[in-house]
């Protein structure tokens, strides 16, 4: 552990510019610290508004290592890291909080009290993460055993399965038998949601995507019904309710268009809930475009507890993400593919 290493990573060095791959002394731990190997880290959407972002955009600084969605094993660990073994596979918690405040102290990072305050969203995201060959992690809570579960297929459930997760852990009251939710976007957050709505909800299940492929995508991945994008789609899906509208909208592309259909999709008390980050607007007045009772929800990835949770139901078998792998060097070429659309499921970097 003391030999002095190099580590690839590709990170953000500049506002406006490429991420580039750079080559890094390998990180001592210092405290609560652990050093982890990566064995896989998944390409986000929103890896995409980082990149793209202008300087002053985001609430963080340059240079940084990204990625978000990591797996691997514990390599190192820090003077005052307790309860993690070296060798340890696990998947990380990503969105790091302050560590002190109530919601962290109970694994609620997402929510962080101080969430305004710090520098960072989590891993990745204004902190080095783990599209690299190391990546150091502040404190072992942020660590998840995977045991022998696929490192391909446990990063991408630290986001695209977590993210979903906890937004549908968010309505579980509501969500019972006889319901009908819409799944708009099935890229590598949606058809991870279509399976874990077959897994903990009896919802049916209607997936839209303006991608013929990605409706193949949410049929294989349990959905009852997909459809295409057209001017109708509203009525086809309130159609398909008998008229009344579905129970709830899980909306992953969050632009102005999927988040008008929403409003006009969504039943009389039913749940608009966003998790897509295209910036699009819906007008919220009374009356407006949401019908009676509508419930506007903006969940933000999800809770350590329910990371849990999506690691136990894909150890169970009930959970399958559809991956493209690509090496760390390719890293450019996944993220080209990414922007035009040409990802099926989730891209995955193995170093
Ligand atoms: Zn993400
Ligand atoms: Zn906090």
């Amino acid at each position: 552990m003391t030999t002095a290493r190099k580590s690839t990573a590709l990170r953000l060095t500049a506002w406006g510019t490429p991420p580039r791959l750079v080559d890094l002394e390998v990180p001592v731990p210092q405290g609560t610290e652990v050093l982890i190997a990566v064995e896989a880290a998944g390409i986000c959407h929103s890896d995409l508004h980082v990149i793209d972002a202008d300087a002053g955009k985001m609430p963080y600084s340059v240079p940084f290592t990204l990625g978000h969605e990591v797996a691997g094993h514990v390599v190192a660990v820090g003077p005052a890291a307790t309860g993690i073994e070296i060798g340890t596979r696990v998947a990380v918690y990503g969105p790091w909080g302050c560590g002190r405040c109530r919601r962290c102290a109970v694994g609620h990072d997402n929510y962080c009290d101080r969430r305004s305050e710090l520098a960072w969203s989590g891993a990745g995201l204004g902190r080095d993460g783990g599209m690299a060959d190391h990546l150091l992690v502040p404190a072992p809570r942020h660590l998840v055993p995977i045991g022998d579960l696929d490192a391909t297929q446990a990063a991408p459930l630290t986001d695209a399965g977590l993210t979903p997760y906890h937004a549908i852990a968010g309505l579980s009251g509501k969500l019972r038998e006889g319901t009908t939710v819409a799944v708009i976007g099935v890229g590598g957050l949606g058809h991870l949601a279509v399976q874990i709505l077959r897994a903990v909800t009896p919802s049916r299940v209607l997936a839209v995507d303006i991608r013929e492929d990605a409706l193949e995508l949410a049929h294989l991945s349990g959905a009852d019904m997909t459809t295409l994008t057209k001017p109708d789609t509203s009525e086809v899906l309130r159609a398909a309710t008998g008229g009344t509208g579905v129970d709830a909208v899980f909306d992953f592309v969050g632009s102005d268009a999927t988040l008008a259909l929403g409003a006009r999709t969504l039943r009389a008390g039913g749940d608009l809930v966003v998790l897509g980050s295209a910036a699009g607007r819906l007008t919220i007045s009374k009356p407006g475009p949401l019908p009676p009772g509508a419930a506007l929800s903006l969940p933000f990835w999800g809770t350590r507890p329910e990371l849990h949770n999506v690691i136990a139901l894909a150890q169970a078998g009930s959970l399958r993400v559809e991956t493209e792998l690509f090496s760390l060097s390719a890293a450019g070429e996944a993220l080209r593919r990414l922007r035009a659309g040409r990802i099926r499921g989730r891209a995955v970097l193995v170093p």
